[in-house]
């Protein structure tokens, strides 16, 4: 169908621009020899990972389930970080995953047996201590009293062996100077201990696909460590593989003023794109621009009862009416993956648009999927 027919709200997918960031991902391998994993926290539709697969190393998961979905959805090298393992899933976790990084030392002696004897690399998440990052204290995993990674000060070097390689993650939506800030503590602190790693995984965070990233900067700091220290490289983004590769289309539902003229949509701040109201930011809207900049300015709601549930305020050229539909951009990561059905809100359908710009849906949901939830 086409992508003015798709019923709304819907995510879509676009194909040709998530092809667009996965080449420039791949570039970085090429150059440098590294590997890079999709962190499915960002991104987990599962239909496009044959495709991902094609140019990515593999996975990265948080925890059991993305791990099952990554293993069994692209069946390449699968990884898996989580701030604390359960007894009763770390069996599982070890057959299906390559590499089981863990977050403290006690961790590690519960469960080294285990990864040791399946054969699996075991690795430890440090915790540099190096805030680059300003404002966003949930996103910061340096901030003080963090509970991400091991500091320096409680670094076991008598309890390392066994371990083949150190793990960060501090960046969110960050250029490649703040990782050489964050690969200068890394040294700082953990530097006597790296030479006997095989590898150093620099977590995600890297915005390595939006316009204005310094890939040459990142990829000497992937050669420092490989030159240096003889280590493999790995990344783990997770925005940076669908960065601007996906819409959420709404139609217009109702007009309403209030000092202010509003816009009801068939969406939800809330529901559909909680990081708009969580990050927070403000998602493009194609052919709209700031508050006052046309004509016509409107405040854009969603459907549920939380007086919050505002995606913006944006201005048009023309009137908005019940009906028209509006194209949110920059939708495909941390949307679908962090939906809910809150006030009986339908979830989105998911969509693909493929490179001649033909729309298929792929995943449609009902009234079954807010109710089997609850009891
Ligand atoms: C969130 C996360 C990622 C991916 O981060 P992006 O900001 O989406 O690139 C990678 N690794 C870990 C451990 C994470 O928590």
């Amino acid at each position: 169908m086409k992508f003015t027919e798709l019923p709304t709200p819907c995510y879509v997918v676009d194909e040709a621009l998530l092809e667009k960031n996965l080449r420039i991902l791949r570039g970085v391998m090429d150059r440098t020899g590294c590997k890079i994993v999709l962190a499915q926290k960002a991104f987990s539709m599962y239909k496009m990972y044959p495709l991902i697969g094609e140019y990515l190393t593999g996975t990265t998961a948080s925890g059991l389930y993305e791990a099952r979905l990554g293993y069994e959805e692209m069946g390449k090298e699968n990884h898996v970080f989580a701030p604390a393992y359960r007894d009763d899933e770390i069996d599982e976790i070890i057959s299906i995953c390559d590499h089981i990084i863990f977050n403290s030392f006690s961790q590690i002696e519960r469960f080294k047996d285990k990864v040791m004897k399946a054969g699996k690399k075991m690795g430890l998440r440090i915790n540099p201590e190096c805030s680059t990052q300003i404002g966003h204290a949930i996103y910061n995993p340096c901030s003080p009293g963090s509970r991400f990674g091991v500091t320096i000060e409680h670094f076991r070097p008598d309890l390392l062996e066994g371990i083949s390689g150190l793990h960060f993650h501090t960046l969110c939506q960050q250029n490649s100077d703040d990782l050489e800030k964050t690969l200068n503590a890394v040294e700082e602190k953990f530097g006597p201990w790296l030479s006997q790693m095989e590898w150093i995984n620099f977590g995600g965070g890297h915005h390595i696909t939006r316009e204005d990233y310094d890939i040459p900067r990142l990829e000497s700091c992937i050669k420092r460590m490989q030159e240096k220290y003889g280590l493999s490289v790995y990344l783990e983004p997770g925005e940076a593989v669908a960065l601007n590769a996906g819409y959420l289309v709404t139609t217009v539902l109702d007009n309403h003023i209030n000092g202010i003229d509003i816009a009801i949509l068939d969406t939800s701040a809330s529901c559909h794109m909680p990081d708009v109201l969580e990050m927070p930011y403000r998602p493009p809207l194609f052919g709209s621009g700031e508050a006052g900049e046309k004509p016509y300015t409107y405040r854009l709601g969603g459907q549920t009862c939380l007086a919050g549930d505002v995606i913006g305020d944006y201005s048009f050229d023309e009137p908005l009416k019940p009906g028209d539909r509006l194209v949110f951009g920059d939708m495909a990561i941390y949307s679908m993956v962090k939906n809910t059905t809150f006030n009986g809100m339908p979830l989105p359908a998911i969509a693909l648009q493929d490179k001649d710009g033909e729309c298929q849906i792929v995943q449609q949901f009902g009234y079954q999927d807010f109710k089997m939830r609850l009891s």
